[in-house]
């Protein structure tokens, strides 16, 4: 068994129900098959396991790992695409390294550039937005299983609006989607999630083989994009002559288990039905700034119990850290003014980690750190010197030193990342704990 010593903050109990930041100073963690078999006061609990190995993580925070609820794997190397709306954006920016993807050898570097970008961020759990192409979609899973991320991912389904070369058919995206279910999905870290692009860009028949593929892999996760622009929601409209939530609900797919990205544009008879079926929504606040798509309604959906967690869309957003997403998400309730829901840094923890973990299923396995969860953290322990560096030794409680530490973490100040009690290193390997 493996003793984690050092100052542990987690949200399990959630601050939109008046909870507040769980904060550990100078605790351990027991950790025995990936699992936390044991926590408490750090003097008492070594006494108690004194065969363990112990990690001393004391300086700096100890934090569960990031949980992404929507970031695209064919996207990394188009982060960037500055000045544009989300359909001309698609148009000139991200649809044509999309297209790159056909290549296998292509994908595959991709895939270990956005595993190891997961990694780095302190992301240890994510719903993966696909690739058009069954083989790339097999090379991401590939990747996420060698360096031993929670990934749950799908082929991404289109057949009209985009590029003819990243259309499939009814009966080729179910036949695919099926092939790769029956290979990943339940496979170790690895699920499967049903994922047409978005409603624009389906016709009926093609949603319809996404329902029936649903009906085929118990479990399946659904996710999708939704109202996230005044000008793609016009066209959801004009094609399917309703709103963008029934046009995923008349064909069956909303439910607990799906994840819609975005919604930033819903009306209020949407988000009914959105609290009602269940469905989580992937808040990605830098990518709807990026794009200008606008300002998320968060109070709105927490009135209509709609459930919420953090996206960073990459490569509309901009990198994989949810500390950033974090603070954007706060600057958007600011700028909300009196109608803005107003976040503490606990709040943000919540989303970036427990909300996502719930909005995927995982509730039960990861999101923080209980007794009986798997050990999925990430060390934040910045350069000595470094501005988060002095902020966190001259905070003055636990909330402030978080606050700090979504104020100015990077990636480069993730030391490092565990999954399942397994450290993940950079450059995408696992390493021990010797490298600490
Ligand atoms: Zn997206």
């Amino acid at each position: 068994m493996t003793a984690y010593r050092g100052t542990f903050l987690d949200t399990p109990h959630s601050p939109f129900k008046g909870h507040h930041l769980r904060a550990d100073a100078d605790a351990a963690l027991v950790v025995r098959d990936g699992v936390i078999v044991a926590r408490g006061p750090a003097a008492s609990i070594l006494a108690e396991h004194p065969e363990d190995d112990v990690v001393d993580l004391r300086e700096g925070l100890v934090l569960p790992g990031f949980v992404d609820t929507h970031v695209h794997f064919p996207q990394v190397r188009a982060i960037g695409g500055l000045g544009m709306p989300l359909l001309d954006w698609l148009e000139r920016c991200a649809l044509p390294e999309e297209a790159r993807l056909a290549d296998a050898s292509y994908a595959a570097g991709v895939a270990a550039d956005f595993v190891d970008g997961l990694a780095r961020a302190g992301t240890t759990t994510a719903l993966v937005f696909g690739s058009h192409f069954a083989a790339a979609v097999d090379a991401l899973f590939e990747e996420a299983t060698r360096v031993g991320l929670r990934v749950t991912s799908g082929l991404v389904l289109s057949d009209r609006i985009l590029r003819e070369d990243l259309f499939t058919t009814p009966e080729r995206a179910h036949a695919e989607g099926l092939e790769l279910a029956k290979k990943w999905h339940g496979a170790g870290r690895t699920r499967y999630a049903v994922t047409p692009r978005f409603s624009l860009s389906c016709t009926d028949a093609l949603l319809e083989s996404a329902r029936a593929l649903l009906g085929d892999v118990p479990d399946a996760l659904f996710t999708s994009h939704i109202n996230e622009n005044r000008e793609e929601i016009a066209g959801v409209r004009d094609l399917f002559g309703c709103d963008y939530t029934t046009s995923y609900d008349k064909h069956g797919l909303l439910g607990p288990r799906s994840v819609l990205a975005h919604n930033v544009h819903p009306t209020r008879p949407e988000l009914r039905v959105l609290g009602l079926r269940g469905v989580a929504v992937a808040h990605c606040p830098t990518s709807n700034a990026a794009l200008g798509s606008g300002l998320f309604p968060l109070g709105a959906h927490l009135t209509f119990g709609v459930r919420v967690a953090l996206g960073s869309d990459v490569g509309a957003g901009s990198g994989f850290s949810l500390f950033k997403e974090g603070l954007q998400a706060y600057f958007a309730q600011q700028l909300l003014g009196l109608e803005g829901h107003r976040l503490t840094a606990g709040h943000l923890l919540h989303l970036a980690t427990a909300a996502g973990a719930d909005a995927l299923g995982l509730a039960d396995v990861t999101g923080d750190f209980t007794i009986g969860k798997e050990y999925d953290a990430l060390w934040l322990r910045p350069v000595p010197g470094s501005t988060l560096d002095v902020a966190l030794r001259h905070a003055d409680s636990p909330d402030d030193a978080l606050a700090k530490a979504f104020a100015l973490a990077t990636p480069a100040d993730v030391r490092q990342t565990w999954v399942g009690g397994e450290p993940v290193g950079r450059g995408g390997t696992k390493s021990g704990n010797e490298t600490l």
